[in-house]
């Protein structure tokens, strides 16, 4: 896939880049709250441009879906350019699934989901994943300016969730020499980039670094399979309603402290990326520490969210027991400083 990153690029590479693919009338989608940055696009797209359609939703509910399918259809849309953070390309993802219509992606958040093949559609209250090839869009446009306007408690939050990417693929089973380098990268460049931009949130050059270090964590995602904290992060966002990135920000020291032990490489690289011989100790302080329970999670839900993210097998370095992913909720919940776990 072709990626283009530079301040401006949302307006100056987007018809470019749709013309390259030889693309003549594209469906623009973004949510509500992105269709001012999505209008700027589709105006910079001229006659190229299908329509607008700024209905996507978090967690892609499938009604949202078959609307956006039926939009597509009846502009009679050759590609679609997708505009928003990981919710709205949830959406973009749907389409080019149901339509086999090529995707282009301007991402506005780190949530790096741009650079993975995976799918997800809410139905009945249940979220449904897949991998598929088509979904990965075929040129992602970061521009940094897109980003100003990201709220610096949802940018540390975003970008401790490209952290969280980049530390599970490195202790992946499908882990490889290359992805490994990306992810240390780009874990570097993030944890660079956040308190940068949380000093002078319109500094240019964080906002580069950081959607430099989403793409890397993204793309790291996108390569391997993932452990505890994404099935954590899962559950609690499916069943238990609490919001995507804070919840990430919120496990991930604790998560790591588990899975410590475990994974001596990967934690000798998130210690080179992040400076420190104390990862999770040095990511709680990376951002504001917030705990499950100030995200709404009742105490009565951590016994059974540990079930629920143990009910399936999936690989993780250290072995999944209710007792081990009890211990890890119990201490998101506190959310005091973590420790690590000697075992
Ligand atoms: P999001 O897209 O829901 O955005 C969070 C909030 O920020 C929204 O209210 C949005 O309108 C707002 N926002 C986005 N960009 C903004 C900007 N530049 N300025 C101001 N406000 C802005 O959240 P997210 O964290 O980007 O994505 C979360 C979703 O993405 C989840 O559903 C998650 O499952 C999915 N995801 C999927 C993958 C994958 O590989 N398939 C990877 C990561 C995340």
């Amino acid at each position: 896939m072709r990626v283009v990153l530079r301040p401006g690029a949302a307006v100056t590479a987007v018809p470019a880049e749709v013309e390259r693919l030889g693309l003549r009338r594209v469906l623009v989608v973004s949510g509500r709250r992105g269709a001012e940055a999505a209008r700027m696009v589709a105006d910079a797209l001229g006659e190229a441009c299908a329509g607008l359609h700024a209905e996507a939703r978090m967690h892609v509910p499938a009604e949202v879906a078959d609307r956006a399918v039926e939009v597509a259809r009846a502009a009679g849309a050759d590609g679609c350019v997708v505009v928003g953070g990981g919710s709205a390309i949830g959406l973009g993802k749907v389409i080019a699934l149901r339509t086999g219509l090529p995707l282009l992606a301007v991402p506005s958040t780190y949530s790096g989901s741009e650079m993975t093949p995976v799918w997800g559609l809410t139905e009945h209250g249940a979220k449904r994943t897949g991998r598929d090839p088509r979904v990965l869009p075929r040129t992602v446009v970061y521009d940094p300016e897109l980003t100003l306007s990201l709220p610096v408690p949802l940018s540390v939050t975003s970008g401790v969730n490209a952290i969280a990417h980049a530390a599970e693929a490195l202790y992946a089973p499908d882990a490889s020499p290359l992805v490994s380098l990306m992810a240390e990268e780009g874990v570097r460049a993030m944890a660079g980039a956040l308190p940068a931009l949380t000093a002078a949130p319109r500094d240019l050059d964080a906002r580069a670094l950081a959607l430099h270090g989403a793409w890397l964590c993204g793309a790291a995602l996108g390569a391997t399979t993932m452990g505890l904290h994404h099935k954590l992060c899962h559950v609690l966002g499916g069943t238990f309603g609490l919001p995507h990135a804070e919840t990430h920000t919120a496990v991930l020291p604790y998560a790591l402290a588990h899975n410590a032990p475990a994974a001596p490489e990967a934690m000798a690289a998130l210690g080179r990326a992040l400076g420190t011989d104390d990862v999770p100790g040095a990511l709680w302080d990376l951002a504001a520490p917030r705990s499950l329970a100030r995200l709404g999670l009742a105490e009565a839900d951590v016994a059974e969210a540990a079930r629920a993210a143990t009910r399936q097998a999936y690989p993780n370095p250290r072995q999944i027991t209710v007792a081990g992913v009890t211990d890890v909720l119990r201490a998101a919940y506190d959310g005091d400083r973590p420790r690590t776990d000697p075992r």
